[in-house]
């Protein structure tokens, strides 16, 4: 889910510009890549309290036919509301309301958008509350009084604007979690696809020359919807070929695609394979969330130290997909097989998770402190200056530092490591993005 969106809106030189510049201070534009966002208009994060938004300033209004008439902005200013959660009109209180307030405060209370009223310019507080109170007749609720060169009075309001942003958690009820069983043949896939659906499924034995990718079974659980995509199924025939092979892992690849979430299925008598390390690739590459799953236990000798040996096997070989969870069961005699989808519940939850801004800040700032950025050969210092979520599923934070070039391998890895230490993302990639002042 994208930020929500607060529009700045307003005539001309009533400090549109210079209250967005308080909102976000020296954070630089987000790049969108959603469709739907047009690019022709900047979009700056902004958080406060704990939570994160952007905002977009929609240029001046000018709806006062005496003044220049600027369909363009008009236009600019419908279009970043119609992706708006919350308007914030800005007017200017040395000077009153005037006439082109009033017919944008007319043209606002037609959109379906809340809207609050800032009275800009209010440098002094007695003064600023009479000079805001001459704003009610503009019939959009309580006018607040700030100044935003210096900050006073944007607290009341930014307070009073978080309560109309949507919940953080939104997903909804009726959405599909969609899992993809994935691992080499013969690791059971297709018995833990039974023993998840509980029920011995038909094989649909495959006509020669042709193919299938996958069959979708769905799962209901706790009013959960869970959609299992299933790539066993053909090369069943002995003595599988190169060429059978290579489409199978295709096969993997396009579930992996498709997924939430990805059971990667590792057969215990086999150990990690070179397969199974493709296949794990594909899944980071992908930024899916993943539920490591180690089937056949019950054909393993065990005793008391058996699970630390494979578990430490899993950490040496898949040290890059530390993230992910695992769990060793049995598809054939059922073992463990109905936690899988606990599991699956938190990579899904951790895979769509934002941080707030101020949360990824507190992270950097004390990683920092431990740690300072290295120096170049040429004595020059790196320099994170903050961290935003810019996405999710997978999670994606943005660290704009002075110059990226300057943060080797090493201290990557460590904030890397601080994040997920201090944040948690159980069970899902992580991406970092650093970026230089442009
Ligand atoms: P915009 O055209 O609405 O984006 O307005 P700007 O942010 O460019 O500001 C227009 C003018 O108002 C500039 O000269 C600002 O310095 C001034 N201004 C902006 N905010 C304030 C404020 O809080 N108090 C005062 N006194 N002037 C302000
Ligand atoms: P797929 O090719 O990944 O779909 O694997 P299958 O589900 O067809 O299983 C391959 C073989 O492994 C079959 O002979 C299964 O009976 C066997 N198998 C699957 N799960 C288990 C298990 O948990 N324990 C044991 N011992 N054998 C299993």
């Amino acid at each position: 889910m994208p930020l929500p969106i607060v529009a700045i809106i307003g005539r001309p030189n009533v400090g549109k510009s210079t209250f967005v510049n308080r909102l976000a201070g020296d954070q630089q534009a987000i790049v969108h890549d959603e469709p739907g966002i047009t690019r022709d208009r900047t979009y700056r994060p902004a958080f406060w309290r704990d939570r994160d938004f952007q905002v977009v300033d929609t240029g001046g209004l000018v709806f006062d036919d005496d003044t220049e008439f600027l369909p363009l902005i008009r236009q600019q200013a419908m279009a970043a509301l119609a992706e708006a959660a919350v308007a914030i009109f800005v007017v200017d209180g040395q000077t009153g309301p005037t006439e082109g307030d009033r017919e944008i405060a007319d043209w606002l209370r037609q959109q379906n958008v809340p809207a609050l009223l800032a009275v800009n310019k209010c440098e002094s507080v007695e003064q600023g509350l009479i000079q805001a109170a001459q704003f009610w007749e503009l019939g959009l609720g309580e006018p607040y009084p700030i100044s935003a060169i210096h900050g006073s009075g944007t607290g009341d309001l930014l307070d009073e604007l978080i309560t109309h942003l949507p919940s953080v958690d939104q997903i909804s009820e009726t959405e599909e979690i969609k899992v993809a069983i994935v691992g080499r043949p013969n690791v059971g896939k297709s018995s833990l696809l039974n023993a998840l659906t509980g029920e011995q499924r038909a094989i649909v034995s495959p006509i020669s020359g042709t193919t299938r990718d996958a069959i979708d079974t769905l799962v209901e659980r706790d009013e959960k919807t869970y959609r299992l995509i299933d790539t066993a199924g053909i090369r069943r025939k002995k003595n599988v070929d190169y060429g059978a092979e290579f489409f199978s892992i295709n096969r993997a690849f396009k579930a992996i695609r498709r997924a939430d979430v990805v059971l990667f299925v590792i057969d215990v008598l086999d150990g990690v394979t070179e397969q199974d390390l493709k296949l794990a690739d594909r899944i980071i590459e992908e930024g899916r969330a993943a539920v490591i799953v180690v089937n056949k236990w019950d054909a393993v000798e065990k005793d008391s130290n058996t699970i630390y040996q494979y578990q430490k096997m899993l950490q040496d070989r898949l040290y890059f997909m530390d993230w992910a969870e695992s769990i060793f069961i049995s598809a054939m005699t059922g073992q463990r097989v109905e936690k899988i989808l606990d599991l699956v519940d938190t990579a899904v939850g951790e895979h769509r998770r934002r941080v707030s801004t101020s949360v990824i800040n507190e992270v950097l700032e004390e990683a920092v402190r431990w740690h300072t950025p290295p120096t170049t050969r040429q004595g020059k210092q790196g320099k994170i200056y903050y961290g935003t979520q810019v996405s999710s599923q997978p999670p994606a934070i943005a660290l704009f530092v002075n110059d990226p070039k300057r943060f080797n391998e090493g201290y990557r890895r460590y904030i890397d490591r601080q994040f997920r230490e201090q944040l948690g993302f159980s069970g899902t990639p992580i991406r970092l993005f650093w970026r230089g002042k442009k």
